[in-house]
């Protein structure tokens, strides 16, 4: 006897959030170093000066498949 395996129609779960996946670096106005990672970096790892808005930020370029 085989077990009867649920005929579960599987539904694709996927998630369609926009920009989720967005990447984000930028470049210290400070000590002209970089970049860092937006979200990983609010200081800058060289001069601990803060990302303000005369720093440069840069969208990084999205690896598509
Ligand atoms: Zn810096
Ligand atoms: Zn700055």
């Amino acid at each position: 006897m085989s077990k009867g395996s649920a005929g579960y129609s599987s539904s694709s779960h996927k998630s369609s959030l926009k920009g989720s996946s967005k990447v984000y670096m930028w470049y210290c106005d400070n000590c002209s170093n970089g970049p860092y990672l937006v979200a990983n970096n609010d200081y800058c790892p060289n001069c601990h000066h803060q990302r303000c808005s005369y720093c440069v930020v840069e969208r990084a370029p999205s690896t598509r498949r």
